[in-house]
């Protein structure tokens, strides 16, 4: 239904073999795909400036709908314009449905058919959320694409476990989509559960095409099964969904989940990895991890990586990051996490441009074979 033109619309202009390359047009902005969303969990990316975010290739933030409804409230977002201009960031916004973080971060909850009842992890004040109050949350913030309210079960589970929290998040879905309405320019997106069981996958992506979205994501996974069980799923899970839909893997990852993700056909991914591991003086680079606070950095006046032109990279040495990171300077988390960005934003680049040209084989080998080289030699 808002497949018109002008308003959210998907395009699809190259594969290489299940990888994906196109874009996803809004009234706000194009998404370029396959696209990574970096995590603005409380209206903002944790120590970047949004034009600075912007600045580093990203085309969408997502934002965290439990997070906001507790603090500062989603009402009063709404009284002060909409997310996009509380936080100053005009392109597109995804938010997801707060029912992973509930199930994640609240205490004492409450789970029954009608929705999930549970106490804030900030100040213990209690708090309701359905299919319905979350859609009204999303829409109250101005999401642009608005994720359908579901139970994620965290991994390992029963498979009768795995398939109650489907099920009940199949009628949720429907739920979402009857409170969700008519909303163009705004995209509403399912969430395909199952675990790891493949019948289990085919019958939530059954219940999703019958009720019918405008994206579908490959939900509960990265909870904790492992890259090899991840892969595994992903090897089938998403030709589940229809093809000229865009699949959004949820909560995905490091930059080898990545790409073996947008290799299996995944179109959109988010990940507050590279913004938090900034933080914690994790940089990722086409070499691997360096980790900045090594000491083996407090002489060296060479760049991070050579080849990357972000801020931290065009202006400062491994030796001035080393030595930010160990005074506990704020400098320190901004440059690691533009940096990240940076990186995180690159990749995505070159796997859109590996994909139009067909070559998308031989990027992931190079890929990995710079991995596996290792950071450059010490002084
Ligand atoms: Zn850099």
């Amino acid at each position: 239904m808002t497949q018109t033109a002008g308003r959210f619309r998907f395009d699809l202009t190259a594969t290489d073999g299940k990888a994906r390359t196109g874009a996803i047009t809004t009234p706000r902005g194009t998404i370029r795909t396959p696209a990574f969303m970096p995590v603005g969990t409380a209206a903002t990316v944790k120590g970047m400036l949004p034009e600075s975010v912007a600045a580093t290739g990203a085309d969408i933030l997502l934002g965290n709908t439990y997070h906001l409804m507790l603090r500062p409230t989603a009402e009063r977002i709404d009284r002060l314009g909409g997310l996009h201009r509380f936080m100053n960031w005009d392109k597109p916004i995804l938010t997801d449905s707060g029912g992973f973080q509930v199930m994640s971060l609240a205490a004492l909850r409450k789970l029954t058919e009608e929705g999930v009842t549970f106490k804030s992890h900030i100040d213990g004040s209690r708090h309701h959320l359905s299919p319905e109050r979350s859609m009204e949350i999303q829409r109250l913030l101005g999401s642009d694409i608005v994720m359908c309210f579901d139970e994620c079960p965290a991994l390992p589970a029963t498979d009768a476990e795995v398939a109650r929290a489907m099920r009940l998040s199949m009628r949720w879905a429907q739920r979402s989509r009857d409170a969700f309405g008519d909303r163009p320019g705004h995209a509403l997106f399912g969430i395909q559960q199952g675990g790891v069981t493949q019948d289990l996958r085919a019958e939530s992506a059954e219940a999703l095409r019958a009720i019918g979205f405008d994206g579908y994501a490959v939900g509960g996974l990265a909870v904790g099964e492992g890259q090899e069980a991840m892969f595994g799923v992903l090897d089938y899970a998403p030709d589940m969904l229809p093809q000229d839909k865009p699949r959004y893997l949820m909560g995905v990852g490091k930059p080898d989940d990545i790409v073996g993700a947008v290799k299996r056909g995944i179109d959109m991914m988010d990940c507050v990895l590279p913004s938090r591991s900034g933080r914690t003086g994790q940089a990722f680079t086409r070499h691997g991890v360096v980790n900045i606070k090594n000491a083996r950095h407090q002489d060296d006046p060479r760049p991070l990586d050579e080849g990357c032109t972000c801020p931290a990279c065009r202006g400062y040495s491994r030796a001035y990051l080393h030595h930010v990171f160990r005074a506990g300077e704020m400098i320190s988390g901004m440059l690691l996490t533009w940096h990240n960005l940076h990186y995180y934003q690159d990749l995505m680049q070159g796997m859109r441009d590996a994909i139009a040209a067909q070559r998308f084989a031989a990027f992931e080998a190079d890929f990995h074979a710079r991995r596996a080289e290792g950071d450059i030699p010490p002084l």
